[in-house]
């Protein structure tokens, strides 16, 4: 009896040893650029996108693939307004090896890119070329299939806090907005790269809207820099991943005098500082050598009552499918990756949702990716919706009353169903 004991607990030895060799993190990521050429009109919201004459920076789509046993998952950006799911969709059915569901597919809201969303006028025409959607479809697709193949064992440093200087505010009222950062660096834990970060990703709340959709310039805007600045800084790749940005979190380019810079130089002044500030909380952050990783879904339904946002979804060309009438469905993520829990928010939250949710996490390391799986317009709280005449604009591209409420109970529901991420030592 005593051997069977002792064989047992050798077997099982070597049963966790290889489970552990086998739990490994890994991590890799990849870019691929996605300008238009020819330069194609940029979009900054509903209605037809506005011809260019000239481009500052490139578009990119950028993936980073991480992957503990058999558990992996893919975060992609891109710089873009806005990402439909049925893009989004398109490029999940391309990707080898990794469920649909744990393909988190999110857009940095730069306003000076080409119209994703074939945005129909009143006569359901658009400017939107839909070639090249399909093209950028495949582009997303090979970024992560390569990264899957590049994928290497990896330490994490992970880091949440304050990013200082004149980076964003609230163009509606200056002081509500969530100045927090949040960044995951993936470092390579062997090879010839072994202590470099593989890729860098930040997470803040923000409107790349510098330049803008009528300069007639295509732009990944401030993400442009903040990519260059990063990786010029430690290698590897950048990834920005917004956040609750809606009502109305923007640039901060105020000038005196009620004056606004919106060049380029603005976007490599925030881009630059942004980009500063997360080096410099990560820094900090000591590294997490055998980081959790989870993945779960789950599918919102959100009724459509908005009359301008069910004309855009009955007469856009990329035919929005709804298995009922009236209703869209998004995809919903919650991610722990080592001390980071992550939830996706598929349009533009406000910051007073972003905090709610935020605050519900079990973790002292919050993120939230908003415009991620979708970009269903603003997401107002029930209170919010149709209320300051300031509030116009956002409730009439809100999907309707119920839809802040109805995304915060989806998340609070997913948090509480969910294992606490890691603690923060
Ligand atoms: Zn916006």
């Amino acid at each position: 009896m005593k051997q069977c004991i002792l064989l047992t607990a050798f077997l099982l030895a070597l049963y966790t040893g290889n489970f552990s060799y086998a739990q490994t993190l890994k991590a890799a990521a990849s870019v691929r650029i996605i300008t238009p050429n020819p330069l194609l009109p940029v979009s900054g919201g509903v209605g037809l996108p506005n011809a260019v004459t000239s481009k500052k920076g490139d578009l990119f789509v950028r993936a980073l693939v991480l992957e503990k046993g058999t558990n992996r998952i893919a975060i992609v950006s891109i710089d873009n307004l806005g990402w439909s799911s049925i893009l989004g969709n398109k490029s999940r059915a391309l990707i080898k090896g990794i469920t649909p569901a744990n393909i988190l597919i999110g857009c940095t809201h730069t306003h000076s890119a080409p119209d994703a969303y074939a945005f129909p006028d009143e006569k359901g025409k658009t400017g939107a070329d839909l070639k090249y959607l399909d093209w950028c479809t495949q582009q997303i697709a090979d970024a992560v299939n390569e990264a899957v193949k590049k994928l290497a064992p990896a330490t994490l440093k992970i880091a949440v806090g304050e990013a200082k200087g004149k980076i964003a505010y609230n163009y509606y009222a200056n002081e509500l907005y969530d100045p927090r950062c949040g960044v995951i660096q993936a470092i390579a834990a062997e090879g010839n790269n072994k202590g470099k970060p593989i890729a860098t990703l930040v997470n803040y709340a923000i409107h790349p809207e510098v330049i803008g959709s009528e300069q007639a310039i295509l732009s990944p805007d401030l993400c442009g820099p903040l990519y260059e600045r990063i990786e010029s800084a430690v290698g590897g790749v950048a990834l920005f991943m917004n956040s609750a940005q809606g009502g109305m979190v923007t640039a901060d380019n105020r000038r005196e005098n009620g004056k606004e810079a919106n060049d380029w130089q603005e976007c490599i002044r925030i881009g630059n500082l942004l980009a500063d500030e997360a080096l410099r909380l990560v820094g900090a952050a000591p590294e997490q050598k055998d980081p959790v990783l989870y993945c779960a879904s789950r599918m919102i339904e959100f009724p459509v009552e908005s009359p301008m946002m069910q004309y855009i979804i009955e007469n856009s060309p990329l035919k929005h499918p709804h298995a009922k009438p009236g209703i869209v469905t998004a995809q919903l993520n919650l991610l722990n990756i080592g001390t980071a829990e992550i939830v996706t928010v598929p349009g533009e939250a406000l910051p007073n949702i972003g905090y709610y949710v935020k605050r519900h996490m079990k973790t002292s390391h919050p993120f939230l990716f908003g415009l991620t799986n979708d970009a269903y317009g603003y997401i107002l709280s029930k209170v919010d919706f149709n209320s300051f005449k300031r509030y116009d604009y956002i409730s009439q591209t809100c999907l309707g009353e119920l839809t802040g409420e109805i995304y915060m109970d989806a998340a609070l529901k997913l948090i509480a169903e969910s294992p606490a991420a890691e603690s923060v030592k």
